[in-house]
């Protein structure tokens, strides 16, 4: 793809995303665009970088390692972000502590409490989100709602975990209208926790809308929409998402 392309499709987005909040009567600065970059080579993430572009979401660790790690992607100003939006398995949880800002997919107690113990090895607090299955799909990961509160109330005794937010996949629908539910119910979802005050302290963050549907996302709530083929192109992705 020419770099002209990928600006024009990071400027697209960026006001698709925009008018999808002013619609929504929110305000655009609220919504965090992650650019998902499977598959997508070192050389075009470079580009992004240079068109602005500042956090990024990987969901292999291997792959995400040789980026991360990469000196191409250094920039001066400004950090990277790094964020794990794929299904962690619990053998990589030391490289994903090490990698990653952010991990959008803790789906079990098991992994939080790995996390939370590689994190007190790396001296580190560990963002997380945590993935919420509302779709019976056996291909997807998450925590099912029913088991949502209590969940958050054993993940949130490790000291190495700050969560900050709920992640959710919803089917893959050609009319995003179908997804909708799914999101509004996230955003409940997230609204009651706040109001039990079930994790002692508010959740923020709602990573919710992919190409095909972050519109109806950011209507209903959403705070990072992640994003790889409406801007590096459908060509780059292919791969099956969890
Ligand atoms: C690939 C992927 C995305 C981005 O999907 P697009 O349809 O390319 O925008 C978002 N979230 C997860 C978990 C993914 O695996």
């Amino acid at each position: 793809m020419i770099k002209h392309t990928l600006l024009e499709n990071i400027k697209k987005t960026y006001r698709r995303m925009s008018d999808s909040a002013i619609r929504a009567e929110r305000n655009p600065a609220d919504i965090k665009l992650i650019a998902v970059t499977k598959i997508v080579s070192i050389e075009m993430i470079r580009e992004a970088i240079d068109a602005g572009l500042r956090r990024f979401g990987e969901n292999r660790i291997q792959e995400a390692q040789k980026k991360v790690t990469s000196d191409e992607l250094r920039v001066t100003n400004n950090r990277i972000e790094w964020h794990l939006v794929g299904h962690l398995q619990s053998n990589k949880a030391r490289l994903a502590v090490e990698l990653f800002d952010l991990i959008h997919s803790v789906d079990s107690i098991e992994l939080a409490v790995l996390l939370n113990k590689q994190a007190e090895k790396l001296n580190k607090i560990q963002k997380i989100l945590v993935q919420v299955k509302l779709s019976d799909e056996q291909s997807k990961s998450g925590i099912s709602k029913d088991n949502l509160l209590d969940t958050l109330s054993s993940i949130q005794g490790l000291n190495h975990l700050d969560i900050q937010g709920l992640m959710t996949i919803p089917p893959f629908f050609d009319d995003s209208e179908m997804a909708r539910p799914y999101f509004k119910e996230l955003c409940a979802l997230r609204d009651r926790i706040n109001e039990l005050r079930v994790t002692g302290y508010e959740l923020r963050e709602l990573s919710m809308g992919m190409s095909n549907d972050f519109e109806v996302a950011i209507e209903e709530g959403a705070t990072m929409v992640r994003i790889g083929a409406a801007i590096f192109g459908e060509r780059a992705i292919k791969k099956e998402v969890k």
